[in-house]
């Protein structure tokens, strides 16, 4: 695509924002439906089954006030030994390229030592912090216990890392109007990091592809590979149809035959079903197809990087 470079460094109005914010936290907090709420489409995978989000650009919302673009982590669902070197990873690749961090907690579920393991991460850091105490809609509600632990953890640090506590509830959608002021005043002044051109296509084709990945989780259970991309292709529009050509990619043949699965099965349902829904969502006639490609270290792969979003 064609960026009009001239045009994209202008502020569309003085107070224009833009930045970057990671969204932090354990599985099932409410990361994916917060997105959703804010961005009023379906971008971002709300699943039972825990990792199924890639650390990647899950939406972009753009208004008068500004442009926010969020990084969504990975549900993280390790063994216990493993999971301080995922947090450690996630924290810094999400967190470095962020203006801030959003930390999401379930106000709703006792403390647990996964989100001590996100404060012991985030207090050290310079990166402003902004912190969610989501499903305020249900009763119970741990907030104290929340706020002695990031208390704990700082005393022990012995650094102070103050920021702002909200309560929401990002299925009802109370008290989002008031942390997305916050977030839109913690992010600097600046010009649009996506050109709006550019959103038309983008956030649909990271829907697409999520919906896809969405399907693939859903029928591959146990036998999923472990490092997956679905990166759409192609798309190409009319008024009745949408026709989307589709990649899977995988690191080996061997997961590349489990995607596929026994005389093309597999493969063939996740598109119907990717299909159907795609065609609900958009009120169109959808014509899908998928490719699946054995690319070794293809996370590593810049110009897939590049489509995904992250070059
Ligand atoms: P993620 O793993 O952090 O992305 O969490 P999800 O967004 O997938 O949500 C996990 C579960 O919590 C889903 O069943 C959601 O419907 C539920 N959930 C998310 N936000 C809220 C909320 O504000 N209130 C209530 N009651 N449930 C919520
Ligand atoms: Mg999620």
């Amino acid at each position: 695509m064609e960026l009009d470079l001239d045009n994209f460094n202008v502020l569309p109005h003085p107070d224009y924002r833009s930045g970057i914010a990671a969204l932090i936290g354990r599985a099932n907090v409410g990361k994916s439906t917060l997105l959703n709420h804010i961005l009023q489409e379906k971008v971002s995978i709300i699943s039972p089954v825990a990792q199924t989000t890639r650390n990647v650009i899950r939406g972009i919302w753009s208004e008068e006030r500004g442009q926010l673009v969020f990084l969504d982590t990975p549900g993280i669902h390790k063994a216990k030994y493993e999971l301080g070197k995922v947090m450690n990873r996630t924290a810094r690749s999400s967190m470095s390229g962020a203006d801030l961090s959003l930390l999401i907690l379930d106000a709703s579920t006792r403390p647990r030592e996964e989100d001590e393991g996100w404060m012991r991460r985030i207090i050290p850091t310079q990166t402003p912090c902004i912190i969610a105490l989501n499903k305020c809609d249900e009763e119970a509600s741990f907030e104290d216990d929340y706020r002695e632990m990031w208390e704990a953890v700082s005393a022990e640090k012995g650094i102070e890392h103050v920021c702002p506590w909200f309560s929401i509830s990002a299925l009802t959608g109370d008290g989002v109007p008031a942390l997305l002021d916050c977030l839109f005043t913690s992010v600097p002044i600046g010009p649009p990091l996506f050109p709006e051109e550019m959103l038309t296509d983008f956030p649909k084709k990271l829907n697409i592809a999520d919906i896809i990945r969405e399907k693939l989780f859903a029928n591959l259970k146990d036998e999923l590979p472990h490092a997956i991309a679905v990166v759409v292709d192609s798309m190409d529009e009319t008024d009745e149809r949408i026709s989307i050509e589709c990649e899977i990619y995988v690191n080996k043949p061997s997961q590349k035959g489990i995607v596929i699965g026994n005389k093309g099965r597999l493969l063939k349902k996740v598109e119907r079903q990717a299909r159907d829904e795609l065609a609900g969502i958009y009120e169109k006639t959808v014509v899908l197809r998928l490719w699946v490609k054995v690319e070794k270290d293809w996370a590593k792969n810049h110009w897939i990087l590049k489509k995904l979003g992250h070059a």
